[in-house]
């Protein structure tokens, strides 16, 4: 049989138009139209025989397409049940498993447990924009045996996932990153190659998933309301941010960040994880 080349617009179109297919705005449906990005994701992602694939979001199958060549199993998880009649022309492989249902509720554990056992777990995706953030806090936080992430979304937001302390870009999301993974841009991608064409240029990052936090703390809420705290209020000092954001006293908190040797008129956006870490590490012990 001859596989469709799905990342040309003349197929694309045509599958479209035969299946009636409407573009929702709503579920964040912008379809890849350029090879060489889908080969780079799949690089960057480095998929092999090994690799156990999950796919959130395979649209008319463009990405899936080349996952399931490469990869020994994928799973991809889509939540357009109408696209159900467009992926029994589009994806007809063996190793491909496709599940009609909302990512953010799925049970990631059973999932992996069940279909992917005695595989690498790597998660892949041409993310829908509006969900970028909860799906990325979902895969990281549920500390899933899931090893690395590479997904194309906003490029803005993948500036901010990536940034170094004191930059504009550098925020509380930015930590929770740090925190779980090491993270890197691995492509910036045009408007271009997408169909519908979005407003925004997008990127592909890869989350190398650490078998272990990056820092080791006693209470991990704690250091993420301390990180909240900090850049709740941009303008304020660390001293004082803390001091209106947390149920601990002035004092405590001057007490902790001089023992953490941190001065107390810096602003949250210049500390690493790692003073953070200490911050909430000394807190604790008020
Ligand atoms: N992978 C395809 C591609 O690159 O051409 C489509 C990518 S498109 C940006 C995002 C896809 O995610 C759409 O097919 C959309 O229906 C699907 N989607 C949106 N929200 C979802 C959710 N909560 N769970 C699973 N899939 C979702």
């Amino acid at each position: 049989m001859e596989e469709k080349k799905l990342y040309s617009p003349k197929v694309m179109k045509e599958i479209l138009e035969k299946y009636g297919f409407k573009f929702s705005k709503g579920l964040g449906q912008n379809f890849i139209i350029d090879k060489n990005v889908i080969d780079n994701i799949c690089d960057s992602a480095q998929i092999d025989d090994k690799t156990g694939v999950i796919e959130i979001g395979p649209g008319l199958g463009t990405l899936t397409q080349s996952l399931c060549k490469r990869a020994k199993k994928v799973i991809a998880i889509e939540i357009d049940s109408s696209l159900k009649e467009v992926h029994k022309e589009t994806l007809p492989y063996k190793n491909l498993e496709l599940v009609y249902e909302d990512f953010l509720k799925l049970d990631l554990d059973k999932l992996i447990d069940e279909k992917l056992a005695g595989l690498e777990v790597k998660v892949v995706a041409n993310l829908p924009y509006y969900i970028t953030t909860p799906i990325i806090m979902k895969i990281l936080e549920g500390r899933h045996r899931i090893s690395t992430i590479a997904i194309m979304i906003q490029k803005e937001v993948a500036q901010r996932l990536v940034a170094d302390p004191g930059t504009k870009e550098y925020g509380a999301i930015t930590l929770a990153v740090k925190y779980y993974s090491s993270a890197r841009i691995a492509m910036i991608v045009p408007n271009t190659v997408f169909i519908p064409k979005p407003k925004v240029d997008s990127a592909v990052v890869v989350f190398n998933v650490l078998e272990r936090p990056v820092v080791s703390v006693e209470n991990e809420k704690l250091l993420f309301e301390i990180i909240k705290a900090s850049f709740g209020k941009r303008r304020k000092t660390l001293l004082n941010s803390l001091s209106s954001g947390l149920s601990y006293s002035k004092d405590e908190i001057r007490e902790a960040l001089e023992s953490c040797k941190i001065d107390m008129s810096i602003r949250g956006e210049k500390l690493s994880i790692e003073q953070f870490a200490h911050i909430a590490n000394n807190l604790i012990k008020k």
